[in-house]
């Protein structure tokens, strides 16, 4: 019976299509049956967390690049060996695919690499089931192709041309119906998709940030930092503070001029400096942050990891610097970010920690967690002190970033997660859905005014010469966008023009008054916060090779470059001359209305 059937099976590719293959057909089902044991974690990625077509497409261009060798002569045989190193790769990679959701990429390869020995006791049976697991694999793959597969097998013409089609078809579809420069960014986004290449190139890319981290070490004992005399001289406790925020929208601050009061603290902190009319460098924080710390224009963010940071400068001027975040450690859109965390004397990811049940997974951690940490290091009476605290602000999910303390706007947090979904989805928005998103939204800035607020009061507690500076890194999109609602990452007014405050203390007033006196000249002048690095030297009377006095508001020299900002594809450009000189419907200013959001607080705060 059993022969019969495989004789109908081998009548099915009788001659003259797959010659080949009738011959070999064993041997071939068997080749099959190997590159499925190679590629086991891209077949597993398609039906994990469910089955979807492109994770058959990339598991297809995974035995096709295993294949790719063979169409140029190879033997298979001898292809299938080298894959053996591959296939040590396997069994870990499904752990991780099983455990997260997603192959290895070079964030988590890096966050394995600086993972100390008790996490690493955590995730013990993980790592002993993968080592087991490639022991077995390896045994069975090694018999499989020594007995299964012969030595002079080759590719036929119809292999060879199902493999070329299966690497070439997505490319010509992009490159036809896109254009090269989106089909060559589907090239990489695939190979980065796919194992084994994506687990390659996380690991290369995971060393190549360590090195780079090791550099900035370099960097900071090479780097010359000179101090002005009165601040050398300055006999008070110097502690300074930047706070960097996250998708904060200038136009949801009460204290910039927004019909609701989402800012009472700010609104009530005497000498408090609003600059009116400051951009951000990217509507992304991968991009964003890195031109906040350094003097790399726009967009450099590679070129910013190899510059000085404030932190390099306030550590070499002797100060003991803090990096503080509620931010993850490690992420696609953390790891380049939190680079510059290594050139604090401490750093602290109050989101990034393994969880007390030894979980590796990240908790999410919200910024008043920060405060306490703020607190315990003022105690210990450092004479010099920088902060960086980086906060996750308004990011969305906006109702995680706040507690019920800081419910001034009603926005249950299940029901403003659905709305936010909806609106997500882009069709047309209930008005009810964006109502209770903008109160949910609105409600994180009045968390954002509570940690600003209360970092200000210990400051002032502190009694030293100091000062704070809160920019965002980017805005975000409100209810009344055009398009894009509640989401960042495009380029909108809302999106670009970003809140950035100043306080300082009246010690510090009382000793620098011309550093204040420039700030207080320049609330209005159009500049980037790509002039953030140079304005925080300048409040600490710092200079080092990069420092340039004509980017700092704290200077009466001060005269700001063209405002630049890198969108998320990488392109530069000029925000006041290609931007807004469009119409305000291309650029999607909010329309005007009459139906803007009332002050509706509940009381709670
Ligand atoms: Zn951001």
């Amino acid at each position: 019976m059993d022969i019969l059937y495989l004789m109908n099976i081998k009548n099915l590719f009788s001659p003259p299509l797959f010659p080949g293959f009738t011959k070999n057909y064993r041997s071939w089902c068997s080749v099959f049956l190997a590159l499925i044991l190679v590629t086991l974690p891209n077949l597993a990625a398609c039906f994990v967390p469910c089955f979807t077509w492109l994770g058959f497409q990339l598991w297809i261009l995974g035995i096709s690049m295993i294949l790719l060798p063979c169409v140029f002569g190879l033997r298979v045989r001898l292809m299938l060996w080298l894959a053996v190193p591959v296939v040590l790769l396997v069994p870990a990679c499904l752990a991780c695919l099983f455990s997260i959701h997603s192959l290895p990429s070079s964030f988590l390869i890096l966050a394995a690499l600086e993972t100390n020995q008790s996490e690493l006791a955590a995730l013990q049976a993980p790592v002993i089931s993968a080592g087991i697991g490639t022991v077995v694999l390896l045994m069975l793959y090694v018999w499989f192709v020594k007995n299964r597969i012969p030595a002079a097998l080759r590719l036929g013409a119809v292999g060879r041309v199902l493999v070329l089609a299966a690497l070439l078809i997505p490319v010509c579809r992009d490159w036809t119906t896109e254009g090269q420069e989106v089909s060559l960014a589907r090239i990489k986004q695939r190979l980065w998709a796919t194992f084994p290449s994506a687990t390659i190139y996380g690991t290369y890319e995971a060393f190549d940030i360590r090195a780079r981290v090791q550099n900035r070490k370099d960097l900071a004992e090479n780097i010359t930092v000179s101090q002005e005399k009165e601040f050398q001289d300055e006999a008070n406790r110097q502690v300074h503070m930047l706070v960097i925020g996250e998708s904060a929208n200038k136009s949801c601050f009460g204290i910039y001029g927004y019909q609701r009061q989402t800012t009472p603290l700010l609104d009530n902190t005497p000498g408090l400096m609003t600059f009116r009319d400051a951009s951000c460098t990217a509507p992304c924080t991968l991009i964003a942050v890195p031109s906040l710390l350094t003097a790399s224009p726009p967009g450099r963010v590679l070129e910013a990891t190899r510059q000085a940071s404030i932190l390099t400068a306030y550590k070499k001027a002797g100060f003991r610097v803090y990096w503080l975040s509620a931010q993850k450690k490690h992420g696609t859109y953390d790891t380049l970010t939190s680079i510059f965390s290594a050139d604090a004397d401490e750093d602290t990811f109050v989101s990034g920690k393994f969880d007390n049940r030894g979980i590796g997974s990240y908790q999410t951690a919200q910024d008043t967690s920060m405060l306490p940490l703020v607190r315990g290091i003022l105690q210990r009476n450092e004479p010099k002190v920088l902060f960086v605290l980086h906060t996750m602000g308004s990011h969305g999910p906006y109702p995680v970033r706040y507690n019920r303390d800081f419910v001034r706007f009603p926005a249950d947090p299940l029901e403003a997660m659905d709305a936010l979904f909806r609106i997500s989805l882009g069709n047309a928005c209930d008005p009810k859905d964006l109502e209770l998103a903008q109160n949910s939204y609105d409600n994180t800035i009045c968390a954002t005014d509570y940690l600003l607020g209360s970092l200000i009061n210990e400051l002032k507690k502190v009694q030293a010469s100091s000062w704070l500076c809160y920019v965002s890194d980017h805005g975000e999109n409100s209810s009344t966008a055009r398009f894009g609602k509640f989401m960042h990452g495009m380029i909108s007014r809302q999106i670009v023009e970003v809140p950035m405050l100043m306080w300082v203390s009246p010690l510090y007033e009382q000793s620098h008054a011309g550093k204040v006196a420039g700030l207080k000249s320049h609330l209005s002048t159009p500049f980037s916060a790509s002039c953030t690095f140079h304005t925080l030297l300048d409040m600490g009377g710092l200079s080092c090779p990069n420092f340039k006095p004509e980017y700092s508001t704290a200077s009466p020299r001060f005269a700001p470059g063209p405002r630049l900002v890198c969108n998320s594809s990488g392109v530069v450009f000029d925000y006041d001359k290609q931007f807004l000189t469009q119409p305000a419907e291309v650029r999607g200013d909010p329309e005007e209305t009459s139906d803007k959001p009332q002050d509706v607080a509940t009381g709670a705060q």
